[in-house]
């Protein structure tokens, strides 16, 4: 498969380095976890508080890992796709959240983001190589792929897939959800600022020393890695991008990506890239696959309806489409 390392993370992690330069209290490092290059980022008071909260903020994405990956075979998440058909499994307050908030933003973009879409997503084998599966096998997985048969019990904080062969992926919201906590930690450990960037998914608190917003870069999706489409400058905020430049592969002519419709069982046609800007990295994280889904006219109108959500859709034809609220807040790359 075609794989493309994201660049975004690297972009504003640059860029948010270039604007410290001569701060005595910075601490960055990076990290391989949840399947991604990790840039932490914090600010302190002095040395000792900054190093306390990048340690802190990595470790909290490493405990993360643990629980949702489904890489891993005694997560939470592993444990409960193993139970599917058979029985409810308690899960930690962190799984049960991400879970819980997958289906917020099922329901925000009307079954565009989908976690139980686990089947197809091995069966188009979306995190290694890639294949085309054919109609019949995809169609055949549907009646496992059913949302409402994941049964959240708050009461016990249990997990049931109801159907044998259903299957949870939260590849497209866990790590914007990793990305709030690790911040949270730092936060709590004396961080006054800082930026977590699991490659495309970003959460940012507090400003720079210079009390500068941190300047984020988006990815343009059909020119070389680190050449940007725009920039925008962030306080308090999660951005996130989705693209089917991220990971693809090409049959003839046509780009397979790691994105899927719902409704298709296919990888999404309408946009080539969407990047939501929100609150919370979780938001933005599932929203931008959502949205992605939804297609730039339906996705665009969700996110003008909700409240402190922005975002930029390039659709198909590569057309840049910027939400009202953010205009004034992004400069186009000449
Ligand atoms: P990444 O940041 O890893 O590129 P995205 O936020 O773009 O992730 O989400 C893509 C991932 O989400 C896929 O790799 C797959 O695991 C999962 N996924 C694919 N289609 C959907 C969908 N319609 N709803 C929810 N998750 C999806
Ligand atoms: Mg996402």
């Amino acid at each position: 498969m075609g794989r493309m390392q994201n660049i975004l993370g690297l972009c504003l992690f640059m860029l948010f380095l270039a604007g410290c330069q001569g701060t005595p209290h910075l601490v960055k490092r990076s990290q391989m976890l949840m399947g991604t290059v990790v840039f932490v980022t914090a600010v302190g008071a002095d040395e000792m508080i900054a190093q306390g909260a990048v340690q802190a903020g990595l470790d909290e994405i490493r405990r993360l890992e643990e629980l949702l990956s489904t890489w891993i075979p005694t997560s939470e998440l592993s444990q409960v796709n193993a139970a599917a058909g058979r029985e409810p499994i308690q899960v930690s307050p962190e799984t049960f959240e991400v879970l819980t908030r997958s289906l917020e933003v099922a329901k925000l973009t009307h079954g565009g983001f989908n976690i139980a879409l686990g089947p197809a997503v091995n069966a188009w084998n979306v995190s290694g190589e890639g294949q085309v599966p054919s109609q019949e096998d995809l169609e055949a997985l549907r009646p496992q792929m059913e949302l409402s048969d994941m049964q959240l019990d708050e009461n016990a904080r249990s997990v049931w897939l109801r159907r044998p062969g259903m299957s949870i992926d939260v590849g497209g919201i866990g790590k914007g959800y990793a990305a709030d906590l690790a911040a949270r930690v730092m936060q709590r450990s004396g961080a006054i600022a800082g930026v977590v960037a699991l490659s495309g998914d970003i959460k940012t608190f507090g400003r720079m020393p210079d009390s500068q917003r941190f300047v984020f870069g988006i990815q343009h999706p059909r020119k070389r890695q680190g050449e940007i489409l725009g920039r925008i400058e962030l306080e308090d905020e999660a951005v996130s991008t989705a693209g089917d430049y991220q990971r693809y592969f090409m049959q003839d002519g046509v780009r397979f990506h790691h994105i899927l419709d719902p409704k298709t069982l296919h990888p999404a046609r309408g946009c080539q890239s969407v990047t939501v800007i929100a609150k919370e990295g979780v938001m933005a994280d599932g929203l931008d696959t959502g949205v992605f889904v939804m297609g730039p006219d339906k996705g665009m109108a969700l996110i003008e309806a909700l409240p402190d959500v922005e975002g930029v859709i390039v659709d198909q034809e590569g057309a840049v489409v910027v939400s009202s609220g953010l205009k004034s807040r992004f400069s186009p790359e000449p």
